[in-house]
């Protein structure tokens, strides 16, 4: 069996990042329909609003609450109706 190349050591640390803001309630994307990891927006959590945090999608913190689906549907639909 020949040796695990260093490119293949380095893909075995990479993991995903599940629970992040862009999946958080307190997220508020600036745009809503085109939301990525990439997209900031503010943080409305009580705790982190009096410093007016702008974070983006691939953000993370321990205050994290996971937004339902229905609620990101809601949202979704309107923004496109606007
Ligand atoms: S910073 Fe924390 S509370 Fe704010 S949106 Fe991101 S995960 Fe949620």
């Amino acid at each position: 069996m020949a040796a695990e190349s260093e490119l293949q050591k380095n893909l075995k640390r990479l993991t995903w990042q599940g629970e992040n803001c862009l999946s958080c309630v307190y997220f508020h994307p600036n745009d809503v329909l085109n939301a990525d990891i990439l997209e900031r927006g503010p943080c409305t959590h009580p705790k982190l609003k009096p410093f007016d945090l702008i974070v983006s999608g691939r953000d993370w913190c321990n205050l994290y609450k996971e937004m339902p689906q229905n609620t990101i549907e809601a949202l979704q639909e309107h923004a496109s109706n606007e």
